[in-house]
């Protein structure tokens, strides 16, 4: 018998993660890796998967925390000796009310949206087998286009952007943001479309140079927004969808077949490849 691929999902307690993890999990030759940074919370939902029939186990995971990341990485190389899929979906957002200065609310935000997803990423790239696929978890909230700056757009869209400038120009913002600067400097004033913006353009940093950062073939990375969806971090009253509703382009771009060579380093709404 075929052991079968193996699936990471990160912030996958509740949520899009969760349902990301479930669809995997029920899909026939993947075992999920469900994580989450609150153990108990991570246990629970795997075991509630597998009463559904899913082939899960959990293991905790805080995409901040480098120690945790080194021992899942640890764990995945000693147990399965690789991974086919990563779901990098933990994120975070500040509500609306909170009363957090925007300068705090950029550090915290960016720190687990931006590098935390950066960390888990290139912790794990290694590790990825032939026809792996990385899914990142980005939003419609954290466009380009929603800049203000012709020029930090052109930064960000430049076809020679490394890993290092991206993660300069995140601390820019968070820099920007601390001397009151952001808006000025053509920021929008959303620290979570920001973050997102890191993520969308990690993904195609990662896509371009995947054959440089893992010698496997076929590995796809690709990034996508859920749309508005019933969770705690969007809220049950207004958001229209239901998890399950965001987490179906994810699972197809986990799953995308071997040959989908022209699906890397782009970003999809409903399974569709939209502009950054
Ligand atoms: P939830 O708040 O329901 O879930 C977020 C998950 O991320 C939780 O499991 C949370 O863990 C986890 N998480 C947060 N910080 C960390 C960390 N440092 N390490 C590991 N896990 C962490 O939100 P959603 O399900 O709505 O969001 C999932 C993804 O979808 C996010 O990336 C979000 O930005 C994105 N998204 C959501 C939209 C929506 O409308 N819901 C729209 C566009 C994008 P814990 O339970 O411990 O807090």
């Amino acid at each position: 018998e075929m052991s079968p691929r193996i699936a990471v999902v990160t912030g996958a307690n509740k949520g899009i993660g969760y349902e990301i993890a479930r669809g995997l999990s029920l899909t026939p030759g993947i075992h999920v890796i469900l994580t989450a940074r609150k153990a108990a919370l991570g246990q629970d939902a795997a075991d509630r998967l597998k009463q559904e029939g899913g082939q899960v186990s959990f293991h905790q995971l805080d995409i901040t925390d480098a120690q945790s990341i080194q021992t899942l990485r640890s764990h995945i190389e000693s147990q399965y000796g690789g991974l086919d899929i990563l779901v990098n979906n933990a994120g975070f957002a500040f509500k609306m009310a909170a009363t957090e200065p925007f300068s705090l609310q950029a550090k915290e935000t960016l720190k687990i949206n931006y590098f935390g997803t950066l960390a888990i990423s290139n912790a794990l790239l290694p590790l990825i087998r032939a026809n792996g696929r990385i899914v990142n978890v980005a939003s419609q909230a954290g466009l380009i286009s929603s800049l203000k700056s012709q020029a930090l757009r052109d930064r960000f869209m430049a076809d020679d952007l490394t890993e290092k400038q991206l993660s300069g120009l995140m601390k820019q913002f968070i820099d920007d943001a601390q001397s009151g600067q952001h808006q000025s400097r053509g920021w929008p004033s959303t620290t979570y479309g920001v973050s997102k913006i890191g993520v969308a353009m990690l993904t195609r940093i990662t896509a371009r140079d995947i054959g440089r950062l893992n010698s496997n073939p076929g590995v796809l990375v690709n990034c996508y927004c859920p749309g508005w969806c019933k969770t705690d971090m969007a809220g049950w009253d207004r958001a229209p969808r239901t998890a399950a509703q965001g987490a179906d382009t994810g699972i197809y771009l986990a799953t995308l077949p071997p040959g989908s060579s022209d699906l890397n380093g782009h970003f999809f709404y409903d399974r569709a490849q939209r502009s950054w």
